[in-house]
């Protein structure tokens, strides 16, 4: 029995999770979404708080550009590159025989400044919110102040009787071990038995106390969560919940439309816009697409993307179960090569908050990223991390899908054709350059077979 129900049962009721439990590729089109004015308000967070934490960012940007110079050039502003995918989307109308139109592009937070993942939005957001808490409670920083007066000894010295605790799959530790201890804090990072070897040692040559467990992403949430609870000293970064993670990942948004615009791109409901976001928990890429609704409104069409072996947010929806049911009530092992997506139960706030919000989910298999990032590597020379190619199929999905999606949603032949397809790319740069021509090698012969 799960939750109740026996397995065929389920497959009765819910025929996708046929293709879950056998590991199998598949796409759901959610029959249940709601235009964005009406179903933005589900979320219980708005533009205002967006704003908030946009402006945020903007009073840290003084001292992250002094202590980060790599981003002195943007002002120490934490932002990524987009770029077009033309050599890709022909390599992949050729390998798969089908005509793609429309045109895909590439989201580079791979290769965001400090910790080279789309961690680098929420991670460090949560870490430079809970500083300033601190900071204008116990009088270290006042309104208007220069925030660049953060890189003291003074501020080092503050920090350093707190502690900040999370759980992570690798990259969120990595954004908030380097950012944390960077301000001063004793950061503790929980880390779940997939996490990479390097990850740890980067961590610890920061000064970062990282606890191996020998359970996965779930467990070791709790156990860290569990710890912070019982030290008052201790603020626990809560990946499951925390809604400063998710404004953190929404602030992308906005300035994604500015790029859009400066590259001649248009987005409106004759020129859709379409994203792929590789999920974990949920947190980063609800936080963008909930920031994307806002700044696009029904113009922009929202896919999540997972591993066969880790789909729990396809499940959670489509059960409508949400962070009641696992991955491994089904019997999924939740074990992949694509970091930060090994999770197997969901965010339970992103998933209801978001889910009149967003057009679709699908799996991948890790067979599949590994061709992608070798087809990646060859067609555009960009080298990602595998979980980063998750998007890439998005749009074989959107086009193949017989779900009556694309009708529901009044795509019109004519706006697919000038629709823009932007894959997230959401880790890889920071990838040791030995483990890189590992997962090259692996994906150059699976396309070789
Ligand atoms: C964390 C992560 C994601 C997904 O973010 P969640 O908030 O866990 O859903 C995607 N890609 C990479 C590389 C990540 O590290």
């Amino acid at each position: 029995m799960i939750l109740g129900k026996t397995l065929e049962s389920w497959y009765a009721t819910h025929p996708l999770i046929r293709d879950l439990v056998a590991c199998r590729e598949t796409s759901w089109f959610n029959p249940g979404t709601a235009p964005a004015a009406d179903a933005l308000q589900d979320v219980g967070l708005s533009a205002d708080d967006v704003a908030d934490a946009s402006a945020r960012l903007a009073r840290f940007a003084p001292y992250i550009a002094r202590v980060f110079p790599e981003t002195a050039g943007s002002g120490g502003m934490i932002e990524s590159d987009i770029r077009p995918l033309r050599a890709l989307q022909q390599a992949l109308s050729k390998q798969y025989g089908v005509e793609l139109n429309g045109a895909m592009w590439l989201k580079t937070d791979s290769h965001l400044p400090i910790s080279g993942s789309i961690k680098a939005r929420g991670g460090i957001y949560e870490v430079l919110k809970h500083a300033e808490d601190v900071a204008l409670a116990g009088g270290l920083l006042r309104a208007g102040d220069d925030y660049a007066g953060l890189d003291s000894e003074k501020a080092r010295t503050f920090f350093s009787g707190r502690k900040i605790a999370v759980g992570s799959t690798g990259n969120l530790g990595l954004s908030i071990g380097i950012m944390g201890s960077t301000l001063g804090f004793q950061v503790i990072v929980h880390m779940s038995a997939d996490a990479r070897q390097w990850k740890k040692d980067k961590l610890r040559s920061h000064g970062v106390t990282v606890v191996e467990h020998t359970s996965d992403y779930s467990v070791a949430v709790a156990e860290g969560r569990r710890q912070a609870d019982a030290d008052p000293t201790c603020h626990f970064i809560d990946d499951e919940n925390s809604t400063n993670l998710f404004l953190g990942y929404a602030v992308a948004a906005e300035r994604l439309k500015a790029q859009l615009a400066s590259a001649g791109v248009t987005v409106d409901d004759e020129h859709p816009l379409f994203v792929y976001l590789p999920c974990g928990v949920g947190g980063g890429p609800g936080g963008v697409a909930f920031g994307l609704k806002l700044a696009f409104g029904d113009a922009v069409h929202c896919v999540f993307a997972e591993p066969t072996h880790s789909p729990c947010m396809l499940l959670g929806v489509y059960t409508g179960l949400h962070d009641e049911v696992s991955v491994q009530d089904f019997g999924i092992d939740n074990v992949t090569a694509a970091d930060g997506l090994a999770v197997g139960r969901a965010s339970g706030f992103v998933g209801k908050a978001m889910q009149r919000l967003l057009d679709g989910y699908y799996t991948v298999s890790d067979e599949s990223l590994y061709r992608l990032l070798a087809v990646m590597e060859q067609s555009e020379g960009v080298c990602l991390e595998p979980s980063a190619l998750a998007g890439v199929p998005g749009i074989m999905r959107v086009l193949g899908e017989q779900q009556g999606y694309r009708a529901r949603a009044g795509l019109s032949a004519q706006s697919l054709a000038q629709a823009t397809h932007l894959v997230w790319a959401t880790g890889g740069s920071m990838v040791p350059p030995d483990e890189m021509k590992a997962y090259l090698a692996k994906g150059r012969a699976l396309l070789a077979t």
